[in-house]
């Protein structure tokens, strides 16, 4: 539920805003997309609308525009002038919210080296704390690895546990293709 309302006035007055920008009305791509209940609990407020209540977040550009516009599905389906692509992405992200929501709720195994492991999906993640740097942890699945998540290095369990969902379940991109 992105709380937009889809109607001829709210297109109009989308392109109205985009005209007052000096923004094309359409020809934008998605860039990424985001799920904004993720790890936080503030609703997104689109940045053309102004709609106060988006959680998946789509962030558009446009080769004839020098910034980024941060939006909701319906207002990223105006501006990319295909609807039904923006709300497919919109789907994509409240299943894998879904996934990720009870991804959390699993128990991790403590091994004998104080590493944690759980079986998910038929693969074993792991997370284990640095002991050259305490209170930082890594995550791997297979040769993949990460210390890092959303940028920054992981220095608590439930963050861990995130970058782990995010290695074994990366965030759709199939738009991009
Ligand atoms: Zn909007």
């Amino acid at each position: 539920m992105s709380g937009e309302i889809y109607s001829k006035a709210y297109i109009a007055r989308c392109h109205r805003t985009l005209k007052e920008w000096g923004a094309p009305l359409d020809g934008w791509l998605v860039l990424n997309t985001y799920d904004c209940l993720e790890e936080a609990d503030e609703l997104f407020t689109c940045e053309l609308c102004g709609c106060t209540q988006v959680r998946f977040v789509h962030e558009m550009e446009h080769r004839q525009y020098f910034e980024r516009i941060s939006v909701g599905c319906i207002c990223a389906g105006i501006m990319e002038d295909d609807i039904l692509a923006a709300k497919e992405r919109d789907r994509l992200m409240k299943n894998r919210a879904k996934r990720r929501k009870n991804f959390l709720k699993r128990l991790w195994d403590k091994t004998l080296d104080g590493a944690y492991v759980l079986r998910y999906r038929g693969e074993l993640l792991k997370i284990s704390e640095s002991h050259v740097h305490p209170g930082h942890f890594t995550v791997s699945l297979g040769n993949d690895c990460t210390s890092q998540h959303k940028g920054k290095p992981i220095t608590n369990f439930l963050s861990a546990v995130h970058a782990a969902f995010n290695l074994i379940d990366p965030a759709e991109e199939a738009w991009h293709a």
